[in-house]
């Protein structure tokens, strides 16, 4: 039986010249003051244990691993469908870009792009009273963690610097694919990228995902059907304009953020989740991709 904690030292090991190569999010002001050496690991197995090492247990933003949580809240309360707001093909694209926006007449190609992330928080507005609410007692509930958060100062400094997601927007808005106000919108979704939580946090809320739609409580977060079409997103949409090289090279569904968090599934074995704060230009983090390639390398664990 393959020693995991073994394993996970072993990465840390080979990856550790990486550490701290590329470069922080300086867009988000806040994002920049972070210290871009930091490396942690975790991985939870449907068993449910857990293995970890070095800084896991320290929060970070999450950034854009927060709309894999929206969209499961959507898929819970609208349904599987996401219908004629957004698409679910690889965008190609940045995470940011307007371009493809307007020859697509202002619908996104995927829910994980800036776009398509803002019209799935403008479809949980038309649902929720208080979004914000609703967002982080989920968080809590499936990370088991009462103690997660907002980061309000970088939700702050987003939304001062926040001139392309408000662009992304109106944009949007002009083809009626926006339905509530515009700052109610950019507002929530600047409020769930700020969740600040840890890869231990990360490996229990998205347990479900390694378990057929299953939480660590035994409860029922999404079907069986919608959880696989969940890791298929991540698989074709989850890191952007890289998830060609990612998919070559790591091999398993992920979900990145700007704060240098990665979320992998490995469906039916386990949920990874690495962060180090230095990103590629594609905006994922360079040694957490790394990690995570050493990783499925080493365990030869992998989707394919
Ligand atoms: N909040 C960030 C933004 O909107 C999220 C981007 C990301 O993590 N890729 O730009």
């Amino acid at each position: 039986m393959i020693n995991l904690n073994e394993v996970l030292a072993q990465v840390h090991k080979e990856i550790k010249e990486y550490i701290g190569k590329g470069k922080v999010a300086d867009y988000i002001p806040e994002l920049a003051k972070v210290d871009p050496n930091h490396f942690g690991m975790a991985l939870r197995l449907r068993s449910g244990e857990e293995f970890s090492n070095g800084d896991a247990d320290l929060p970070f933003s999450i950034q854009s691993i927060s709309k894999l949580l929206t969209l499961t809240m959507y898929i819970q309360q609208v349904g599987l469908e996401l219908g004629d707001r957004v698409g679910v093909e690889p965008s190609g694209n940045p995470f940011n870009s307007l371009i493809q926006l307007e020859y697509e007449h202002g619908i996104p190609r995927n829910p994980f792009i800036n776009a398509g992330a803002l019209v799935i928080t403008d479809g949980l507005i038309s649902v929720f009273k208080n979004l914000e609410d609703e967002i982080l007692n989920t968080a809590r509930r499936l990370s088991g963690n009462p103690t997660v958060n907002y980061d309000l100062s970088v939700a702050a400094s987003e939304r001062m610097t926040g001139f392309r997601n408000a662009a992304l927007v109106n944009f949007m808005k002009s083809y009626g694919n926006i339905v509530n106000p515009i700052d109610d919108v950019l507002d929530a979704y600047y409020h769930h990228c700020s969740l600040s939580m840890n890869c231990l946090d990360l490996v229990r809320m998205f347990s479900f995902l390694a378990n057929e739609g299953i939480d660590f409580n035994g409860n029922r977060v999404l079907s069986f059907r919608e959880t696989k079409r969940v890791n298929a997103l991540m698989m074709t949409c989850g890191t952007y304009d890289a998830v060609g090289d990612f998919a070559f090279r790591v091999g398993i569904p992920a979900k990145s953020g700007v704060g240098g968090g990665i979320v992998g599934v490995i469906p039916g074995v386990m949920t990874l989740a690495v962060w180090s704060p230095a990103l590629n230009s594609q905006g994922n983090s360079l040694a957490g991709t790394k990690a995570l390639e050493v990783f499925t390398t080493l365990t030869g664990r992998s989707v394919f």
